[in-house]
């Protein structure tokens, strides 16, 4: 993508961006509440998307949405292949541009349905959770036990894990993995954490981030052309162990990425739900290092892209949800926040901190 090409349609739809994509809402004039100066936040990689705390103005901030996407594909689109007039002159060429290519493999339902073919047994939810290695709590009895359980067994002692209840924070509390013990984290650096439990609930749910981290602010040198270094808790620099990767499916129907999750020769050490409706799964990669996480990433992406892998949630920093939490509403494309009825589960159904390269449908006998 090109950064500073999407800055600069972002500044001519929405005016001023500040250094950590802060900007006015377009919807401004529509809010009902309290404005603030950290409102309304642009992110520009993915898909370019304008969030605002607000609900009120949901419809503007859609409708900005939509636009800022059209031009920005637009001018992807048209712009890159366009050759460039570096030299004048007779016969003279434009540099060879590569060809453009999807950045991963795109879900194709036929070959999930090949792979889950393979599967003679109907595979659900509640017979994963009774055949788990590690026992895990009915659903009705999962709650804060479950995350310390599950971070106590999944990582080191010494290591620590960042727990979130809001998405884009950096990080809202830190459990170390050998005391079980937790503490609630400042937003600010000269504040510090004070003990507490891991929270049971978030508005739209509780994350952790997949890799264990020092718990402590690191520096993040810039990462595109136009930011600047800042300090934050959840970067690449705080990683201390480059352990696992996350796989998910927002596209494969629920019974058929379970039967191929049930057949993939990798170290699953977790599957549990989104408390929505895609299940996710945490997959031990042991590298060295990031680069080495990285390639067996880029393999996952090419095999399992096409049975319906979330690639983008492939990735070494990755915020994935907290097992026994509960997820209490949720924003749609646009935004808008609204409260489910009554929480959803962010259930969790296997448990293999000892998991090697069986397939799970071979150890679920
Ligand atoms: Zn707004």
């Amino acid at each position: 993508m090109n950064f500073n090409l999407r800055h600069q349609i972002a500044r001519e739809l929405l005016g001023n961006i500040d250094p950590d994509g802060y900007c006015q809402c377009p919807g401004i004039a529509q809010h009902t509440g309290r404005n603030g100066t950290r409102d309304c936040l642009l992110k520009l990689d993915g898909a370019p998307t304008l969030y605002c705390v607000h609900t009120s103005c949901g419809a503007t901030v859609e409708g900005a949405n939509a636009t800022l996407r059209r031009r920005i594909h637009a001018a992807e689109s048209g712009g890159e292949a366009r050759p460039v007039r570096d030299f004048a002159g007779d016969g003279v060429a434009g540099p060879p541009v590569a060809p453009r290519s999807p950045k991963y493999p795109p879900y194709d339902p036929t070959a999930l349905l090949a792979v889950a073919g393979r599967c003679r047994r109907p595979v659900t939810l509640d017979w994963l959770a009774d055949r788990s290695p590690v026992v895990v709590p009915l659903p009705s009895l999962q709650g804060q036990g479950t995350g310390k359980l599950f971070i106590t067994s999944l990582y080191a002692p010494g290591e620590k894990v960042l727990v979130f209840t809001r998405y884009f924070s950096q990080g809202d509390f830190l459990m170390d993995a050998g005391t079980g013990e937790s503490v609630r984290l400042a937003d600010a650096r000269a504040v510090a954490a004070v003990p507490s439990a891991l929270p049971a609930a978030g508005a739209e749910g509780v994350w952790f981030l997949t890799n264990p981290v020092v718990g402590d602010w690191k520096i993040q040198p810039a990462t595109a052309p136009g930011s600047t270094a800042k300090w934050g808790r959840r970067h690449g620099a705080c990683v201390t162990a480059w352990r696992y990767l996350l796989l998910e499916s927002d596209d494969a129907p629920e019974e058929l990425w379970l039967k191929a999750l049930c057949l993939l020769p990798l170290p699953i050490v977790s599957i549990s739900t989104s408390g929505g409706r895609s299940v996710h799964a945490l997959v031990r990669v042991d590298a060295a290092s990031k680069l080495e996480l990285d390639a067996v990433r880029d393999v996952l992406r090419r095999t399992l892209g096409p049975l319906g892998a979330d690639c983008a949630a492939l990735s070494a920093v990755r915020l994935a949800r907290l097992p026994g939490c509960l997820r209490l509403g949720k924003k749609d494309a646009a935004g808008k926040y609204t409260r489910h009825e009554s929480p959803t589960l962010q259930r969790l159904v296997w448990l293999n901190p000892a998991a090697d390269e069986t397939p799970i449908i071979d150890l679920a006998k």
